[in-house]
């Protein structure tokens, strides 16, 4: 038997969002219920909203940083318990049985995952997110939030959070590593955090000098202004690995003239035009130029307990459900250090 809950959604492709209710399926026998706590803005969520992607399912409740509490389980779970401290990231299910399945790649699912909203289930129904007070996930795609992370800031690290630390673990950012995150938002920040926390030496490449300050105290170790030609000289052939979380379409040759010799520059923002490149680029130096989704279930635990242990969470501004709006105007001016977390208990 479905129950429905309180949530905000957006009625129809660039309409406010507004308090509603939606349904939650029954729980299952594998599946989790959990009070959602709270839940992270991601800029994604504002693309959706406003149908940037093309065809949204409407109504539309956004949301995938989830951080809540367990409070009730089907009668097959083995993996959490009632009171469990628990987060849902951007997908609750995929195939499970394709060879990126198998491997707990399940963001690379070949049948495609099913999405924490604007996505629908096994059975057909639309999937709505985390700005609700309740959501029912089956187990496999929930997470264990460990003590050491306080919900709040805990619930970006489920987009935010992963979404750096995958490729910053594939391509062995550590010690002796030069790494550089271009671009301090709300997917930079928690690069630097993290990087600085595997112990690469991080610079942190934004247009401005305007957020310094901000970026040194997160852990960067230098810090340049990419609208000053003089950066591209400076810094040509120092880094092993660059992260661009930045949607703005970047001039790939003069950021991959920045890397080493079989270095890296890995994209996880996605401009929405097509992108000009010289292959010289990449040619001369035998550099990669690739690209990153999210994270599997098992690596999205493994960086959960990561961050748990280094004591890394998001810089946050909590709001209240009814500043939703606002914050997304906020989001859309980068007007934001360095994510929103709605406080669920306000829906
Ligand atoms: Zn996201
Ligand atoms: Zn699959």
């Amino acid at each position: 038997m479905t129950t429905n809950v309180t949530a905000y959604a957006a009625p129809a492709a660039k309409a406010p969002l507004e308090r509603t209710t939606v349904p939650r399926r029954a729980v299952g026998e594998h599946d989790v219920l959990i009070e959602i706590k709270y839940a992270g803005i991601c800029h994604s969520d504002i693309h959706q909203a406003r149908d940037g992607w093309g065809e949204g399912i409407f109504p539309m409740v956004p949301g995938h940083e989830i951080a809540g509490i367990v409070t009730e389980t089907g009668s097959a779970v083995t993996k959490h318990a009632v009171g469990d401290r628990v987060g849902v990231g951007c997908f609750v299910d995929s195939c499970r049985e394709c060879q990126y399945c198998r491997q707990g790649l399940q963001q690379y699912c070949e049948r495609g995952m099913t999405a924490t909203y604007n996505g629908r289930d096994k059975a057909g129904d639309p999937t709505y997110g985390g700005y609700s007070s309740h959501i029912v996930v089956d187990e496999d795609y929930t997470l264990r939030i460990p003590e050491g992370i306080s919900l709040d800031v805990a619930a970006p690290l489920l987009c935010a959070g992963i979404t750096l630390y995958s490729p910053l673990a594939h391509w062995k950012a550590g010690p002796g590593k030069k790494v550089a995150v271009v671009g301090l938002g709300g997917l930079g920040h928690m690069g630097v955090k993290i990087a600085h926390a595997m112990g690469a030496e991080v610079t942190v490449l934004s247009q401005s000098l305007r957020k310094q300050e901000d970026g040194r105290r997160l852990g960067a170790d230098h810090y340049y202004a990419t609208s000053d030609p003089a950066t591209f000289e400076e810094l040509a052939g120092s880094f092993d690995l660059i992260v661009s979380t930045v949607s703005a379409p970047l001039d790939f040759d003069a950021y991959l003239s920045l890397l080493k010799t079989d270095g890296a520059l890995v994209n996880v923002g996605a401009p929405e035009d097509q992108v000009k490149l010289n292959l010289f680029s990449l040619i001369g130096g035998r550099r990669t130029l690739a690209g990153s989704a999210i994270g599997g279930i098992p690596e999205t635990q493994e960086m959960l307990d990561f961050c748990a242990e280094h004591g890394l969470g998001a810089e946050i501004e909590l709001i209240r459900a009814d500043q939703i709006n606002e914050a997304y105007e906020r989001v859309v001016d980068s007007d934001v250090r360095y994510r929103f977390v709605i406080d669920a208990a306000t829906l």
